[in-house]
């Protein structure tokens, strides 16, 4: 604490509250009222603090949502020195650096865009200890120059961001994060703090090894995340429209639409215009100027939907995304978790949408297969794929099932999920798969899924001697074209058939031998999902009855202010040119409709209103609420 006394600029608001008497957590307490305006800590924030404040180092999983940022940002405010964040994109430093900047936090960051002078400017507030918090990218860290000027700095803590970045095991693998291993040695008396929201078992042991976290605490959350409705649907005809559908089934609310590929977000989101929908396509093929220009369209918006590559996701924390839809599946869990995390950060119902099929799964299996990497890598990537779709072609309670993956014990049903409340039923069908299977080996893997499902039925068109004297060739008379094709889908799910991507004409074979005979035998029944009814009707419509977890709670009475109080943070928003959220939540908005506080002192009160918003905002904010007082 030695230099704390030489300046006497540092953290403006919050240096007043760090009385000499105060514990280190209950001065972190102090400054998650008042510079955050939180009353509590959540969850694990207290235990990660407390440990960082000891200066100890530690590797954190907390949920999206669960507020990972805090953990750094305030032991970075209490702790003397300034505070590194490495984060692995531009976006994500934007972001948090501008809401920090609002509740009158001193933080930049430092990276390509970032101009001469403005650099210079940033190096002389740190040398006067007047900077906090600088967000920087794991190879703008590593740069020989910043490291020499960083050993002369006085360091507070150095956050690693989406640590799981680290891991060649984890979808986001980023080689540059590799390099973050040497800041053990580097900077040996600066607690190191890595963070993510997904990492499974062996991702949190290779983020250890590789950051050189050995002796550190690991605080891992709950996965849950109650308050996203998640269901699954198997892509059927013409996903384009499928997509177009869901979308405008939720009218007036922020989305994210993932596409596979930069060509489709761009086809969909002019498809979702064609609709009415305010759609923007975002992917890495754009150019640089225009993509920054989609993703702050999308993130002051209210109500917009952004379809995109994987390449937008992380750091974009806009709190109320109310649906991300997946046009293609994801590639694993992880990423699934993730990218459907961004939905209902600020707490409030959402959901996850995904439409998958057997195809996509295959293409999965064959990239991985294509990749230059050892063959152990491949054999776990290739393991998540399939248990991807084991959970999205399954039949009990997703959420269970993603937590399940994690680790987590004990894990009950969500019940609020497509398969929670539509328990999807089985149905027997290991005849039915005998002759499919029989038919496949029959047809020598030279057809396509078409072919096989007409052979079954005996409706190939000019059909030749020899396949209409095969023993399988008509044989499927109980079932209904769209049956056969969803059994097809099924055992190519389950691998009992494969399918040869041929250039784009898939050619349909048997699978994996042992298993195929086993199904002859009859020791492994297939049970096939049965749609239930009126399941497309059911996808479509709104999550929940009546509507009252559907947004923000807003009473009738208080909607007029609440509307008003909108009006004015979209002003005010765009008048700084920042995302309307950084200034206030519409919780905390939501909060001073129904309180409608009369004094400073009240309006301080509410969740969300730090010192800072209060000094800024405070006047106008009482003189909207005043407009309907009395
Ligand atoms: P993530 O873990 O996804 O990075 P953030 O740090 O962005 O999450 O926090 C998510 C949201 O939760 C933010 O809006 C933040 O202001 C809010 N938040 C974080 N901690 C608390 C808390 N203790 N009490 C209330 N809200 C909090
Ligand atoms: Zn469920």
């Amino acid at each position: 604490m030695a230099h704390r006394g030489v300046r006497p600029h540092k953290r403006g608001v919050s240096l007043s509250v760090a009385e000499p008497d105060l514990s280190p957590l209950d001065a972190a307490r102090e400054i998650l009222r008042r510079t955050f305006g939180h009353a509590e800590f959540r969850g694990l924030q207290a235990d990660v603090i407390a440990e960082v404040l000891a200066g100890k180092s530690a590797l954190a999983v907390l949920p999206t949502g669960g507020g990972k940022s805090l953990c750094y940002q305030i032991p970075a405010l209490v702790r003397p020195g300034l505070g590194l964040v490495v984060s692995p994109l531009i976006a994500l430093m934007t972001d948090q650096v501008a809401a920090l900047v609002q509740s009158g936090v001193a933080a930049a960051r430092l990276d390509s865009n970032i101009d001469l002078s403005e650099r210079t400017e940033i190096w002389r507030r740190i040398e006067r200890g007047e900077l906090d918090l600088l967000y920087v990218s794991p190879e703008g860290l590593m740069q020989p120059y910043m490291l020499d000027r960083l050993a002369r700095t006085p360091l507070s803590i150095i956050a690693i961001d989406e640590a799981h970045c680290v891991s060649q095991w984890g979808h986001d693998f980023r080689p540059e994060y590799r390099m973050l291993g040497r800041l053990a040695e580097l900077f040996p008396a600066v607690p190191r703090l890595a963070v993510t929201a997904t990492a499974d078992a062996k991702t949190r042991e290779d983020i250890r090894a590789e950051l050189r976290l050995e002796g550190a605490a690991e605080y891992v959350a709950s996965f849950a995340r109650p308050e996203l409705i998640l269901s699954a649907e198997r892509k059927r005809g013409n996903a384009a429209k499928r997509v177009v559908e869901l979308v405008t089934a939720r009218p007036g609310r922020s989305g994210v639409v993932y596409a596979g590929s930069r060509d489709k977000t761009e086809s969909l989101a002019e498809a979702l215009r064609g609709a009415g929908v305010p759609a923007l396509a975002y992917h890495a093929g754009l150019e640089k100027g225009l993509r920054a220009k989609r993703l702050e369209d999308f993130l002051e918006a209210d109500a917009a939907v952004m379809v995109a590559t994987i390449a937008f996701g992380m750091g974009v924390d806009k709190p109320d995304v109310r649906f991300v839809i997946h046009a293609d599946p994801p590639a694993a869990i992880e990423a699934y978790w993730q990218e459907v995390g961004r939905a209902g950060r600020d707490g409030e119902p959402a959901e996850g949408i995904t439409l998958y099929g057997a195809a996509d799964m295959a293409w999965a299996l064959r990239r991985i297969g294509e990749r230059d990497v050892d063959d152990g890598v491949k054999q776990v990537q290739g393991k998540k794929v399939r248990q991807l779709y084991a959970m999205l072609d399954g039949t009990t309670c997703r959420a269970a099932a993603v937590r399940r993956y994690f680790g987590e014990e004990g894990v009950e049903p969500c019940g609020q999920c497509d398969l929670c409340l539509g328990a999807v039923e089985t149905v027997d069908m290991t005849v039915a798969a005998q002759k499919a299977l029989s038919t496949a080996h029959r047809l020598g893997g030279r057809f396509g899924r078409g072919r096989l499902v007409d052979h079954l039925l005996g409706k190939t068109k000019d059909v030749s001697d020899w396949e209409a004297g095969l023993s399988t060739w008509g044989v499927g008379q109980e079932l209904s074209a769209t049956q056969w094709r969803d059994l097809t889908e099924q055992l190519l799910f389950e691998g009992l058939l494969k399918e040869d991507p041929n250039d784009g004409r898939p050619l349909v074979g048997l699978g994996e031998g042992e298993a195929v005979r086993a199904v002859f035998r009859g020791e492994r029944r297939i049970g096939m999902r049965k749609p239930p009814e009126g399941a497309e009707a059911r996808a479509g419509r709104s999550p929940r009855k009546g509507g009252a977890r559907e947004a923000i709670a807003v009473s009738e009475a208080d909607r007029p202010l609440f509307e008003a109080l909108r009006a004015w943070r979209a002003a005010a928003a765009k008048a700084q040119h920042v995302p309307p959220y950084v200034i206030f939540h519409d919780r905390t908005l939501a909060e001073i409709a129904q309180v409608r506080p009369a004094s400073r002192a009240a309006l301080g009160r509410l969740n969300g209103v730090g010192e800072a918003k209060l000094a800024h905002y405070g006047a106008a904010v009482l003189e909207v609420v005043g407009g309907f007082i009395g």
